[in-house]
């Protein structure tokens, strides 16, 4: 789709996983008085928007305040990185990337970790998130590509995710794999100790 708008400036809108649709909302005001998003100092979102919280490499992001946030939750560490209400952008892949980063195993209760340990897993989320930006994401097939038409290479230098059965890059056990939300999570259960009483 293509919209000419009045000073002439043209805006495209190029959707190759066509899951996307332009709509014109309301603005609300952020939840913590920041900008909105890039491009605009505004402390306002669209309204349909206004539910997703913001993501790891939001320069407004307070960390620490969010990993206060994230152990105030009854839930395991896994549950809570997906969690878009409470930080967004973290996918499954991801995720168990940070998780592995951070030793922590996918079902911690996140009440029990310490400010230091949240704050870690959150880090390792940017930093994955980071590296993946650099090379191009983690999506291998041809459709999904970037600007210039290359695919996901950092799919190939992944720690956790797609490596059950493969010696852990950091203590040489094998990588363990377990069923999550309708996906699965990948670990290593050396270096990740699960929990001693996992949450039901
Ligand atoms: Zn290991």
């Amino acid at each position: 789709m293509e919209l000419d708008l009045e000073d002439g400036t043209q805006l495209w809108f190029v959707d190759q996983r066509t899951f996307g649709h332009l709509l014109v909302a309301e603005l609300v005001p952020t939840p913590d008085g920041g900008p909105g998003g890039y491009g605009s100092p505004l402390p306002a979102l669209p309204e349909p928007a206004a539910h997703i919280a913001r993501d790891p490499l939001d320069p407004t992001l307070d960390r620490a305040a969010l990993a206060r946030r994230l152990r105030a939750k009854r839930t395991e560490v896994k549950r809570a990185l997906l969690d878009q209400s409470l930080v967004s952008g973290i996918g499954n892949i991801y995720a168990d990337e940070a998780l592995w980063r951070a030793r922590l195993h996918p079902r911690r209760a996140t009440d029990k970790l310490t400010q230091r340990a949240a704050v870690e897993v959150l880090a390792a989320a940017e930093d994955v998130m980071r590296e993946a930006l650099a090379v191009g994401g983690t999506s291998f097939d041809a459709l999904y590509v970037d600007v210039e038409g290359a695919s996901g290479w950092f799919a190939r230098s992944l720690d956790a995710y797609g490596r059950e059965g493969e010696p852990c890059r950091r203590c040489g056990g094998l990588m363990r794999r377990e069923a999550f939300m309708g996906r699965s999570s990948t670990f290593c259960p050396t270096c990740q100790r699960p929990p001693r009483t996992p949450r039901p």
